[in-house]
């Protein structure tokens, strides 16, 4: 099982709808996938349709009081795609968890690598504490979801050296598959340069596929569907597709079979 963390602890940037919709095009391709939710506002969990009514056990169980992640999963109404929901409650598990020797690698005892699943996504909530510490430490690599906008470098270097730190204390496996530009506006002048920019900073390091500002994107959580299923011929759920067949092309070979 290959863990990805997709973090960015800017909100608003593309993370859950990166991690829905990437985790589908997987599960679509045939790949056991898991997505699990470590934001408390459940998005990720409404976005593939468990609304909070239906969500009896949650990442916060897992974390605070270490219930065996398989108690806590639900199958959702995609094949080979289920979840680990995120409930409320799960704003007060860094207080909670404060005095916890083991507090950053909760997740990481969790996520064995016998759990039955090829994937594993973790959808980050939009800031550098103790649930984002814990992907890091529970991940073999980052995806950065990076909108493109005036302050996206500022914000990025930030989290570069928060990577950098977890790396050096904390899980020196941790590595970055790539950054995916998000919102992407062809008529914006400054989304282009933005652009420009981060690819002739970061090279490589960048997707080659953008993903373009798309208002199907958007609508699709209200419908509690990914939009790859809402409308799977938009361009940005193909543009979501073409992110997910570039992911897989960058995992190491080893994983797939794992
Ligand atoms: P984050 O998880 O980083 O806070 P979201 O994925 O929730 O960001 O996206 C923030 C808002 O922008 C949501 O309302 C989402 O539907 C919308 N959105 C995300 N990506 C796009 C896109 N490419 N085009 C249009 N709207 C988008
Ligand atoms: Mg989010």
């Amino acid at each position: 099982m290959i863990r990805i963390a997709i973090a960015n602890q800017k909100g608003g940037v593309g993370k859950t709808t990166t991690a829905i919709n990437v985790a589908t095009a997987l599960a679509a391709t045939g790949w056991k996938t898991l997505l699990v939710d470590l934001d408390p506002q459940g998005n990720a969990s409404t976005g593939i349709g468990v609304y909070a009514a239906d969500r009896e056990r949650s990442s916060y169980d897992v974390l605070v009081d270490r219930m065996p992640i398989m108690d806590a999963v639900m199958t959702s109404r995609i094949p080979n795609l289920d979840l680990l929901p995120a409930t409320q409650d799960l704003s007060g598990a860094e207080v909670e968890l404060v005095g916890e020797e083991d507090r950053a690698y909760r997740l990481s005892q969790a996520l064995r690598p016998d759990l039955g699943y090829d994937v594993c996504l973790i959808d980050c909530p939009p800031s550098l504490g103790l649930l984002t510490l814990n992907a890091l430490c529970g991940a073999d690599t980052l995806l950065v979801p990076l909108q493109c906008e005036f302050f996206a470098l500022e914000g990025l270097s930030q989290l570069l050296q928060t990577v950098e730190r977890v790396q050096q204390r904390f899980n020196s496996d941790l590595g970055i598959i790539g950054i995916a530009l998000t919102m992407f506006d062809r008529r914006n002048r400054l989304t282009e340069q933005v652009s420009e920019d981060v690819r002739s900073c970061l090279g490589n390091l960048v997707f080659e596929t953008t993903i373009p500002r798309n208002v199907r994107l958007s609508e699709a959580p209200s419908h509690g569907v990914p939009a790859l299923i809402y409308d799977h011929t938009c361009a940005g759920s193909r543009a979501y597709m073409a992110l997910a067949r570039e992911l897989l092309s960058r995992l190491p070979e080893k994983r797939k079979a794992a």
